[in-house]
């Protein structure tokens, strides 16, 4: 089996589009469609024909350009079963356990409520990669506004478990200031310095940071390292559980400037 070719681009002003494509059959999935006008503009120069998107919940910065590029090419729309009437011209429907094929390839759908009570993430292990919509992202995860704290960390540990090879694609560019909270965390964290530079640099010569992997983010990213003894001491709780700092540093995150 051959791999797919991803095709990943910037829309709107910080969300990742990002296109598979299959060489052999010729069929091509959007994760996500922040944009349907980018999105076919992609589309167009690869000389590829969308037949799929996958969707990771609801948002509207996450499925805008659904039904125009139902309309312009006739796609099957996946999303999320508990979502499912906020996904416009979903066409079928799946939740956490499921798994379903796309060109022979195995997509397993993971549950991952916080950010939204819904939303999914898609883990294909052919492709050693995960497309975590706006659940997790490199150095940082997503704000947590219809789940609770304990749904949102469960949700972001799931991906603590996926082989550290794995590819981590996100639904934002958030990567830069997701640093600097990173660094304000866990100064003493040589491995996040160097990430945070590499950042940077690849910022600067108009690159992208992602996909990270889960190895890197293991390493790195502060809400998969809330056993870290520097990040709890900074946050004064060296006794906390690991649920409890985890909304600790969420809270701060959203507070931080
Ligand atoms: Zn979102
Ligand atoms: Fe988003």
């Amino acid at each position: 089996m051959t791999s797919l070719v991803f095709r990943q681009f910037i829309c709107r002003s910080d969300n990742y589009g990002l296109l598979l494509h299959d060489d052999k059959s010729g069929e091509t999935v959007a994760i996500d469609a922040p944009d349907a006008d980018k999105i076919a503009r992609q589309l167009d120069a690869a000389g590829w024909k969308l037949t799929h998107i996958f969707t990771t919940h609801h948002h509207g910065d996450h499925v805008e350009g659904n039904l125009a590029l139902q309309k312009r090419y006739g796609c099957n729309i996946i999303g999320p079963r508990a979502e499912a009437k906020k996904i416009p011209g979903l066409d079928r429907d799946v939740a956490g356990g499921d798994r379903f094929t796309w060109q022979q390839r195995e997509v397993q759908v993971l549950d991952c409520p916080g950010h939204t009570l819904g939303h999914i993430a898609f883990y294909m292990p052919s492709e050693d990669a995960v497309f975590a919509g706006d659940t997790l992202f490199s150095l940082g995860c997503g704000r947590v506004f219809e789940g609770t704290m304990e749904q949102m960390h469960h949700s972001v540990n799931q991906f603590a478990a996926l082989p550290p090879s794995t590819r981590v694609f996100c639904g934002h560019e958030y990567t830069q200031s997701n640093a600097r909270f990173a660094l304000a965390m866990e100064p003493g964290n040589a491995t996040l310095t160097q990430r945070a530079t590499e950042v940077d640099r690849l910022l600067a010569e108009g690159r992208m940071t992602c996909p990270s992997t889960i190895g890197a983010e293991l390493a790195t990213n502060p809400f998969l390292r809330t056993g870290s003894s520097e990040i709890r001491r900074n946050l004064g709780m060296e006794r906390a559980t690991d649920a409890e700092v985890f909304a600790e540093l969420r809270e701060r995150k959203n507070a931080f400037r």
